[in-house]
C-alpha cells in the first residue's frame, strides 16, 4: 500500500497507553479558545506529497497543535514559525496554518515527526520514540524513490531520525553524527537509490523562538540549503 494507506493504519494506532490517555483528556478537556472544537485526539499522520523530494521531521504533535487539528504543524505557534518560513522559501502555497481545510499546500515537501501522538510536557519516553519509529520507517521507505533530503528540527528528531532511516534502507554511520544547528550528513542507501542529505536545525519551539536561539533567517537559511540539496 502507499502512504494513504500507511496514514490510514497509523491513525488508529494505541500502542503507548500514556499517550493514548494523554491525546484523549486533553480533548476532553479542550482550551478555552478552542471550546466548541471537536479534538482530532488520534495519531497524527504526516502532510504532504507522497513524492515530496524533501522530509522535514519535527518532535511530536503540540496538545491543541496537530492533536486538536489532525495536521502535522498545524494550529499552534511552531507551525506558524514553520510554515511561515516554508512559505518564505517558495515549499508552501500560504504562510498560515489553520486548520485541515485552510487549503495549505506543501510542495515537494512532507513535513512529519517520529512520535505521532501529542505526549504530555512535548516529551516522549524513549520507549514511546522507540515504539513509534516503525511508522516513520515505512512513511521514510514509501517516500524513497523521491527522497533526496531531510531536515531533523531538534536533537530529539535527529536522534530518532537516524535509526528509522537506518531501518528505511539507508547506511547510517557509527558512531551517530552528533545534532548541531547547521549539522549536515550525507547518507548512502543499501540499494540503488541516489544519496540523502540530513541537514540539523533547531527546532521551532516557542523556547527557541522567544529566545532567538532559533531566528526566522536561521530557519529560512536551513531550509533554502535543504530544498537546494533537495533539488526543490
Ligand atoms: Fe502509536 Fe506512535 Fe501514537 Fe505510540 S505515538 S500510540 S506508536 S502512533
Amino acid at each position: 500500500g502507499g502512504l494513504d494507506e500507511l496514514d490510514t493504519h497509523l491513525t488508529r494506532c494505541r500502542a503507548c497507553p500514556r499517550l493514548v490517555a494523554w491525546r484523549e483528556e486533553v480533548a476532553a478537556t479542550r482550551r478555552r479558545a478552542f471550546r466548541d472544537e471537536e479534538y482530532w485526539a488520534r495519531p497524527v499522520p504526516g502532510f504532504g506529497p507522497p513524492d515530496a523530494a524533501l522530509a522535514v521531521v519535527g518532535l511530536a504533535p503540540a496538545a491543541h497543535g496537530g492533536n486538536r487539528t489532525g495536521r502535522m504543524f498545524t494550529g499552534d505557534a511552531s507551525g506558524d514559525f514553520l510554515f511561515a518560513a516554508l512559505h518564505a522559501v517558495g515549499l508552501a502555497s500560504q504562510p498560515e496554518a489553520t486548520h485541515r481545510g485552510d487549503g495549505l499546500e506543501l510542495y515537494g515537501v512532507r513535513v512529519t515527526a517520529p512520535v505521532h501522538c501529542a505526549p504530555p510536557q512535548n516529551k516522549p519516553t524513549p520507549t514511546e520514540r522507540d515504539t513509534c519509529r516503525p511508522w516513520l520507517s515505512a512513511e521514510l521507505a514509501l517516500l524513497a524513490p523521491s527522497l533526496r533530503a531531510a531536515v531533523a528540527l531538534g536533537a530529539f528528531s535527529w536522534q530518532a531520525l537516524l535509526p528509522a532511516l537506518g531501518s528505511a534502507g539507508w547506511r547510517v554511520p557509527r558512531p551517530r553524527p552528533a545534532f548541531g544547528h547547521g549539522a549536515q550528513l550525507t547518507l548512502q542507501a543499501t540499494d540503488e537509490r541516489p544519496e540523502l542529505r540530513i541537514l540539523g536545525s533547531y527546532h521551532p519551539s516557542q523556547q527557541n523562538t522567544f529566545t532567538g536561539r532559533l531566528t526566522f533567517a536561521m530557519l529560512v537559511d536551513v531550509l533554502t540549503r535543504a530544498a537546494e540539496l533537495a533539488g526543490l
